[in-house]
């Protein structure tokens, strides 16, 4: 395929885990604002009673946890 005078070739791709850190962060569902990423779900919690103590009303959480991923290419098509 050409565009602009550059050429494009296909690939395959595979997107896997990848080993590594998880990431974990608490979420208000009240208000939105989530707390920092921190390296395990006990740590995360901190975020949350700082910020039940300014908002007192706000009693609904989320946790967030990312997992890290990697795309590996394949053979060209
Ligand atoms: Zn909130």
């Amino acid at each position: 395929m050409t565009a602009r005078g550059r050429v494009f070739r296909f690939r395959e791709w595979r997107v896997q885990p990848e080993s590594g850190p998880f990431g974990f962060s608490m979420e208000c569902v009240v208000c939105d604002q989530y707390g920092p990423e921190e390296e395990s779900s006990e740590s995360a919690l901190g975020w949350v009673f700082a910020h039940l103590r300014a908002n007192p009303e706000h009693h609904a959480y989320r946790e967030r946890i990312t997992r890290p991923y990697r795309a590996v290419p394949g053979g060209w098509l």
